[in-house]
């Protein structure tokens, strides 16, 4: 057995946590909040409660404690967590980092809390949505700000690792503003794109094909959940919503005056191909967490896009 992890909240996120962790020969335990949620996963042979009290006051002593669920909802599972699990290990896969660790420091302040943020999705929601697979070949954000508890650092990473991830490390605002660039634009973008297609009236939707269904694909998730984590990054998301205005200001004075799209699309090409390249490592490098210094180190090797494919005891392994 590798270890022992208790999920709460069990939708997409959750429900393809659990499936991998179990694959992955760790002892799964979840809860969530409707009692069909946790119907349908016992149905799948889970060990699923709609009581988080009992999940937490079975689990807290051994088990890694992942949060699932919306950031609305986080606050709603902290405050019961202090009532039977104060200092367990804890972590979550939201998409923002900075609120999470607020919300943690203030209402379960002996919780052994290290963030975590797997960069993987689809559009669809729920139980019924998750695999197995949908961490395999994912970067997994494991927090790595000063004063984490490196004891729960690894076995975040481990869990990751098991689950078919890759680790980058990153301090909590470093992933916010980065996060804000890849991932809640997008969706801004998206919903933008989708609307503006859409007035095109019933010939541009006949139409849409390729660019349109990759462009727009995210917009068909669920708005709450995008909601949350897009204003939740409210002040980094606006740095990224202004640089891509610019940017488009541009490209339409730029067409405007000249009919020119030359400077924008080229940029694009360069910045899409840097993206294909990403993978491209120049070698390999150790960290041991338990030599001082060791955080700094490992913020070091995501921040210049490397990541950590091993944790075995206190030594890591990354690809830089
Ligand atoms: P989801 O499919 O809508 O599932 C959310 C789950 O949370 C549901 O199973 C729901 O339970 C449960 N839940 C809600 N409130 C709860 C509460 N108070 N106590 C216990 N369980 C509760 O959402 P998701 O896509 O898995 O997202 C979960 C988290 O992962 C979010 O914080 C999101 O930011 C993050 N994330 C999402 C993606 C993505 O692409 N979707 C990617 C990375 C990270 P019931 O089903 O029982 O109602």
């Amino acid at each position: 057995m590798t270890g022992s992890v208790s999920v709460i909240g069990l939708g997409l996120i959750g429900g393809s946590l659990v499936r991998a962790a179990d694959a992955a020969g760790w002892k799964v335990r979840g809860a969530t909040r409707s009692e069909s949620t946790a119907a349908a996963a016992r149905d799948a042979g889970f060990d699923v409660t709609s009581s988080l009290e009992n999940l937490l006051r079975d689990t807290a002593d051994d088990a890694l404690v992942v949060l699932a669920v919306p950031l609305p909802a986080v606050t709603d599972v902290l405050a019961v967590l202090p009532h039977h699990a104060p200092r367990c290990r804890l972590t979550d896969v939201v998409s923002i980092k900075q609120p999470v660790a607020a919300a943690v420091a203030r209402r379960a302040p002996q919780a052994r809390y290290v963030g975590g943020h797997p960069m993987a999705g689809t559009s669809a929601s729920g139980w019924s949505a998750g695999t197995a697979t949908l961490f395999s070949g994912a970067s997994w954000v494991v927090g790595s700000d000063d004063g984490a508890d490196l004891e729960v650092w690894a076995q975040v990473a481990r869990l990751a690792l098991d689950c078919g991830a890759h680790v980058v490390p990153a301090g909590a605002a470093d992933h916010d503003a980065a996060v804000a660039r890849v991932s809640h634009l997008p969706h801004v973008l998206a919903a933008v794109l989708a609307s503006v297609g859409a007035d095109g009236g019933p010939l541009a939707m006949a139409l849409g094909a390729g660019s349109f269904a990759d462009g727009t694909r995210v917009a068909a998730s669920a708005p709450d959940l995008v909601r949350a984590m897009c204003e939740g990054n409210r002040d980094a998301l606006l740095d990224a919503v202004d640089d891509a205005l610019g940017r488009l200001g541009a490209a339409r004075g730029s067409l405007a005056s000249t009919g020119a799209l030359a400077a924008t699309l080229q940029a694009g090409h360069r910045a899409r191909q840097a993206f294909e390249d990403r993978h491209r490592a120049n070698g390999t490098t150790e960290v041991d967490l338990a030599a001082p210094g060791a955080l700094h180190q490992l913020r070091e090797i995501g921040q210049s896009g490397g990541r950590v494919i091993t944790v075995e005891g206190t030594r890591c392994r990354a690809r830089v």
